[in-house]
């Protein structure tokens, strides 16, 4: 049994001007994606491997026609050459957009099937904030997508897809996909799986399979993309066509019926309103999240509306990580450690940002593996900022570890973050959420909404909707 492996896997936000390049990608191909740490279960599997190329990149604006043609000819090239194989499996988010293309993993997962042809079997992982089209679901055959938000069972999700497509390819069943498309749109925020509704939605998924139900799922979707395709939805996969259409429309019906009670986690406003909690708080660390320009959620990351408004307070003892801006960094590295220099801080990559003009000392200069790489931490007032040159989060605690700073030890930290990471939510006392502007910000209803299907909540009302199955055209056939 010999299983042909790679995809592709971003988010875009339809608003950010900044489109992606092939060099923000990190491209995984051979033995280089066999032995990444995010494949290692692959060589727990027992199956064998025709590795082809996988390409990731942080969160952002479209993705440039030219790099994805590359990067889909490349591929193609690939999995050609390592025909025959018994299986396929893609490893993908579901919110890439590409410049002038409307499906974007529609186009890529169809190009796979029209060459390997309609026998062999395609699995696909998803992010559960993928938006899933029915020219999707009619080229696959098995499909599973993360359970948790924030995201910790990524690994469980792909090994689910990959266990169910070995269990076709070993027992002969032929499962097939049932879709029910929602017209309700939430931004992750107010969907974590940490919070009601979110938790008891998704923790209810695994007791809906059983006998002819293999695999269960609730699709967020991605609401910063003015898409036609752009819905959440129920997918499950089995082999009981009934079974599967049925608890796809338990599912979906759930998920509607709960419309109403998705709210923000942590306590959530504007960001004067926010800071004035941060500088009364009695407890340290606040974690300020400036959530209208998060880069895992999209965000360009470059803006300074944040620094701005804590320099005009003239705020002590914070920590701001940090703001992407390749000339500001090249700047202090001219400049040098100790230096201290005038810089324009912001709006680097997005014009139509903010940015703010300020006198800092360079604290550490870190020079990375490439020039892309390089961070420059510098102080500005009470104020330690980190900068960057390329487009990155800073939600681990090694991101600050690896800088010498210590998130934990400052009395604000301001993070561009939507929900908080793993790593720095147990830190947070208290966690705050600045409804900042940016292109994925939080007033989801004032969004420009042109291309979305009618009939979706919040834009419009949709008083008669029904969750219906839809089985993919190889369920039906
Ligand atoms: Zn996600």
């Amino acid at each position: 049994m010999r299983i042909a492996v790679g995809g592709i896997h971003t988010e875009c936000s339809t608003y950010s001007p900044v489109l992606m390049q092939k060099q923000d990608f990190r491209i995984l191909r051979d033995k280089g994606l066999m032995e990444h740490d995010y494949f290692a279960f692959l060589g727990r599997s027992g199956a064998s491997f025709a590795p082809l190329l996988h390409a990731r990149a942080v969160p952002g604006g479209p993705v440039s026609r030219p790099a994805y043609d590359a990067l889909k000819a490349e591929f193609l090239e690939r999995l050609s050459a390592a025909l025959p194989v018994d299986g396929v499996y893609l490893a993908m988010h579901g919110a890439m957009k590409v410049d002038g293309l409307w499906d974007a993993e529609g186009d890529w997962i169809t190009a796979v099937r029209r060459l390997i042809g309609p026998a062999i079997p395609i699995a696909v992982s998803y992010d559960l904030h993928g938006n899933v089209s029915q020219e999707i679901v009619d080229q696959i055959d098995i499909f599973a997508a993360y359970r948790t938000a924030p995201h910790i069972d990524v690994t469980e999700t792909m090994e689910a897809a990959l266990a169910m497509l070995i269990r076709a390819l070993t027992s002969g069943a032929r499962p097939g996909i049932v879709r029910v498309p929602v017209p309700l749109l939430l931004p992750g925020e107010r969907s974590s799986t940490e919070d009601e509704p979110a938790r008891s939605l998704y923790a209810a998924l695994p007791g809906l399979e059983g006998k002819g139900v293999w695999r269960t799922d609730l699709m967020i979707g991605y609401v910063w993309a003015d898409e036609p395709r752009t819905t959440a939805s129920a997918i499950v996969t089995g082999t009981d066509r009934a079974a599967v259409s049925s608890a796809a429309e338990s599912i979906a019906a759930g998920f509607w019926a709960a419309r109403e009670g998705f709210r923000f986690g942590p306590v959530t406003g504007p960001l004067d309103a926010m800071l004035d909690l941060a500088s009364a708080a009695a407890t340290r660390p606040v974690i300020l999240a400036d959530s209208g320009d998060n880069p895992t959620g999209g965000g360009v990351g470059d803006r300074a509306d944040v620094l701005g408004a804590l320099i005009a307070r003239g705020w002590q003892d914070a920590l701001m990580a940090g703001i992407t801006d390749r000339p500001a960094v090249e700047a202090c590295f001219a400049a040098g450690t100790g230096a201290q220099l005038t810089l324009k801080i912001g709006a680097s990559l997005d014009p139509a940002g903010v940015s703010v003009t300020a006198e800092v000392e360079v604290l550490r200069l870190d020079a990375g593996d490439s020039p892309a790489d390089r961070q420059a931490v510098v102080l500005t007032g009470g104020i330690t900022l980190v900068l960057a040159a390329r487009r990155r989060p800073y939600h681990d605690i090694a991101d600050f570890t690896r800088l010498g700073l210590d998130p934990g030890a400052t009395g604000l930290l301001v993070v561009k973050s939507g929900y908080l990471s793993p790593d720095l939510a147990p830190i947070a006392n208290p966690n705050l959420m600045a409804l900042t502007d940016g292109v994925v910000n939080q007033d989801i209803p004032r969004l420009a909404n042109l291309h979305r299907a009618p009939g979706t909540i919040p834009w419009d009302g949709n008083p008669g909707f029904r969750p219906r199955a839809e089985p993919s055209a190889r369920f039906r056939g």
